[in-house]
């Protein structure tokens, strides 16, 4: 069998693919992305959680940590947590017995209990590494346009319509372009600056009447090359 590339694919399932590609891609830069039930301009709608003061990803998951010696049981040390403490011997057990494994007692307590120390253990909120204890939640939304290298030619092809500036400040346009070695590049522009870029060109004839079409070279992206990888704006 022949070997089989992004080219294979109809333009339906290409857009879609564009669409994965940069949710992966978003991800890597700490994005939650998600995907709307209806097509209405928007593609996808990513949110993230960031520390108030420096910006920072903020890690929502409470940490656990004993509240006598301050071991770390969030991450691969949840099954060390010991879960019932003996009141007349003090022995720390796993499970759920009622019954001190060590002294026969049935005094045993509950809790969840540090192996090391026999402390308790709490759920603590996390902590940005600046000390900030607050967080906020920041939405952008995003409209994907995808293209290959067209056919016989060394460039890419966007078609952009008036419908789609929302200029809230919150809306922006990622471009997913495949080379011919099905490498995926991303340009990343807010909508103030693609009508920056279009200059003039926004008030013509083919742009109102939804027959735009932007092409730029595959090889240096001519002149939306600034936006190459240019994920910072959306922060
Ligand atoms: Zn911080
Ligand atoms: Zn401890
Ligand atoms: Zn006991």
């Amino acid at each position: 069998m022949s070997e089989k590339n992004t080219t294979d694919l109809s333009a339906k399932h290409f857009s879609r693919y564009g669409e994965f590609l940069v949710s992966f891609e978003l991800s890597k830069y700490g994005w939650n992305v998600y995907n709307p039930m209806y097509d209405e301009y928007i593609d996808l709608v990513i949110h993230k959680h960031i520390c108030t003061v420096c910006g920072k990803n903020w890690n929502l998951t409470p940490a656990l940590v004993c509240k006598n010696c301050g071991k770390d049981f969030s991450k691969s040390q949840k099954n060390k947590i010991k879960t019932g403490v003996c009141q007349d011997c003090n022995k720390v057990q796993a499970g759920n017995k009622v019954k001190c494994e060590s002294c026969g007692s049935s005094k045993v307590v509950r809790r969840p209990t540090c192996d090391v120390c026999k402390g308790e253990i709490e759920m603590i909120k996390h902590k940005c590494e600046c000390n900030s204890t607050n967080y906020e939640t920041k939405f952008r939304t995003i409209q994907v346009k995808s293209s290959r290298v067209e056919d016989g030619k060394n460039s890419y092809a966007t078609d952009m319509k008036p419908k789609d500036l929302i200029e809230d400040g919150f809306h922006f346009y990622i471009w997913c372009l495949i080379d011919d070695n099905d490498k995926a590049h991303f340009l990343v522009l807010s909508v103030s600056d693609f009508k920056r870029v279009m200059g003039n060109s926004i008030n013509g004839i083919s742009f109102f009447k939804d027959q735009d079409r932007q092409h730029f070279s595959s090889k240096d992206f001519g002149k939306w090359a600034e936006f190459e990888n240019n994920f910072s704006i959306l922060e």
